[in-house]
């Protein structure tokens, strides 16, 4: 497109591109720079819109797949949101698992999005034949002309970002990037970010955020998958039951665990005091900034970037609904919330 036109082809040529943010209030204490990648800016409002688009373009390159394709995916939602949008702009079938820690938000939007949803018990192991890696296998094998995505085991999810984000990032920030901040799920995005960032500059730190209910951490540490490290956490899209290959531990200099109840507070807090209205996972990603600062991991000259992978919108019925967080147990800090420039520790 060029600077006179204001028509873009179709939705597709606005994924990516997403805007960098300089947090202001919420990082008032913290010693450094704090900028947001702020990627609900993409049209499927995520970081999941482009490994949809890269994955399904390069396997319509390759001949992979034809009109008649059936596209198949396990997903906590936003990957499910991106291929469904791709899909019906490029005219494929979408079917997706999806675990039932998916908000009934994200399940409505898939399904208003035209794609077939099945969800499936999130709290089984990977390998039981209920769970929404097995329904998706079994999908496939009975389903005539389809494609496994498989973001979990599928380097095209990594080399998306390593394409995009990663080259974004260090452009936006003019290379003076000293840490990368990002949830890990798939390690899609903190893997291809880094892997492009370090190329550029092998100093710079990438930190991983995890939940407690995860294995990444201590794998990361001790290349042991400890089956004691699996219990269920609320928080939707980060930290694994299992390790997915395409998380690139070697480019990972740490990770850091969060709870459910100070990132869903942390992402409360961040839309109250920016303005972003961001899901859960901004929220996680920032509360390992706290508690990084905590730890005086940072100095004044840093430039940290921490990628806010989705919108708010989507957790309307969970982490900015009252009831659900009474439910969940989260009342701890509701009055220091309403309280303006508080630090809870
Ligand atoms: N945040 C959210 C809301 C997500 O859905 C995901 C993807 N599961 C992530 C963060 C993590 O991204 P990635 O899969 O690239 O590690």
């Amino acid at each position: 497109m060029n600077s006179q036109s204001y028509m873009y082809p179709n939705l597709l040529n606005l994924i990516g591109k997403t805007p960098l943010i300089k947090l202001n209030k919420i990082a008032l204490n913290f010693k450094g720079t704090y900028l947001a990648k702020w990627e609900a800016f993409n049209p499927g409002h995520s970081n999941k819109d482009r490994i949809a688009l890269h994955i399904i373009q390069t396997l319509e390159e390759q001949c992979a797949i034809n009109e008649e394709t059936t596209i198949i995916e396990t997903t906590s939602g936003n990957t499910g949101f991106s291929l469904a949008m791709v899909a019906i702009i490029k005219g494929y079938r979408c079917v997706l698992a999806v675990n039932s820690k998916c908000s009934d938000d994200k399940i409505n939007m898939l399904r208003a999005l035209g794609a077939e949803v099945y969800v499936c018990p999130a709290n089984v192991k990977a390998d039981d034949p209920r769970s929404y890696h097995q329904i998706a296998k079994k999908l496939l094998n009975e389903t005539k002309n389809s494609i496994y995505i498989n973001q979990y085991f599928n380097e095209l999810n990594v080399q998306a970002h390593y394409k995009t984000t990663g080259p974004e990032i260090w452009n936006q920030t003019e290379g003076k990037i000293t840490h990368l901040v990002a949830c890990s799920g798939t390690g899609g995005t903190i893997s291809g970010c880094a892997k492009y960032l370090k190329k550029m500059n092998p100093s710079i730190k990438i930190i991983g955020v995890d939940a407690y209910g995860s294995v990444l951490k201590k794998y990361h540490e001790t290349s042991e998958l400890d089956p004691n490290e699996i219990y269920p956490y609320r928080i939707e899209g980060l930290g694994k039951n299992h390790i997915p290959s395409t998380t690139n531990f070697e480019l990972i200099d740490e990770f850091i665990k969060v709870s459910d109840e100070k990132s869903a507070y942390m992402a409360r807090k961040i839309t109250k005091e920016e303005g972003i209205f961001v899901g859960y996972t901004s929220g996680a990603a920032f509360e390992a900034v706290r508690l990084l600062n905590k730890k005086n991991k940072f100095s004044n000259k840093d430039c940290i970037v921490v990628v806010f992978p989705d919108h708010g919108s989507r957790y309307l019925s969970k982490i900015y609904n009252e009831k659900w967080m009474l439910d969940q147990g989260f009342n701890q800090y509701n009055i220091l919330e309403k309280q303006s420039k508080v630090e809870y520790i």
